[in-house]
């Protein structure tokens, strides 16, 4: 998935690349409304989320702009919680706003349900070989048999499944499954990570949850994989 992000404010803009790098997406940042425009015109993206105050022309310009002859989904980013500022994005096309300060999360959760709000079905079911999760009777198990999990072992495996193929930093994790913020000094991620390890990989033949080292985490078959 690809996004542009457009946001001038330095730090938020740097905060904001390296977070949905980690959450899987291929970032890019431009600094001013003209450089987004004509990113958000030029190049091919899921998502744009466009701040409204911009140097040069604003996140009203470069959305209208943008609306003339693209249709992805556009979420803004308002300084305040400006009601006429969200009436005039929602009114020029943009999808969604987010009000200032914002928890990284919620973005996220943003981001992600504009991406599936195209899709006919909001997919309750995930399977990855004989590993399978069903949201709706919160059951998982794999290669037939249940698997007994927690609540915060079932959000975790949901969050790997939905997002199976793509390496979850340990910070991506802790703050979607625990909704806290990163501490280097706590290892619950990598507690949790390896109690559901010996639930879902130590009892079967294939491994399908995979560290890498210094990133995070992947749950993918790599059974037949070449490389
Ligand atoms: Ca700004």
């Amino acid at each position: 998935m690809r996004i542009l992000v457009i946001e001038d404010e330095p730090k938020l803009g740097d905060y904001l690349r390296k977070g949905l790098s980690e959450s899987g997406f291929a970032v890019d940042l431009a600094r001013t409304g003209i450089e987004g425009r004509n990113l958000a015109l030029d190049g091919d993206y899921d998502v744009l989320v466009l701040d409204v105050m911009l140097p040069g022309i604003d996140g009203f310009a470069v959305l209208e702009a943008v609306r003339k002859s693209k249709a992805m989904p556009v979420l803004m980013l308002t300084a305040r919680d400006e009601v006429a500022d969200r009436v005039r994005g929602l009114q020029s096309g943009a999808d969604d706003y987010l009000s200032k300060p914002f928890a990284f999360s919620e973005l996220l959760a943003r981001i992600q349900a504009l991406l599936r709000r195209g899709k006919l079905q909001e997919v309750t079911r995930y399977a990855l070989k004989d590993l399978s999760l069903d949201l709706t009777t919160r059951k998982a198990s794999r290669n037939g048999q249940r698997l007994d999990l927690t609540a915060k072992e079932f959000a975790l495996l949901t969050l790997l499944m939905r997002r199976q193929g793509q390496v979850l930093s340990r910070t991506v994790l802790a703050e979607q499954v625990w909704e806290m913020n990163f501490d280097s000094e706590t290892n619950v991620v990598e507690v949790a990570v390896r109690r559901l390890r010996s639930k879902i990989v130590d009892p079967f033949d294939e491994k399908l949850l995979h560290t890498v080292r210094g990133m995070g985490y992947v749950l993918e078959s790599r059974q037949g994989d070449s490389s």
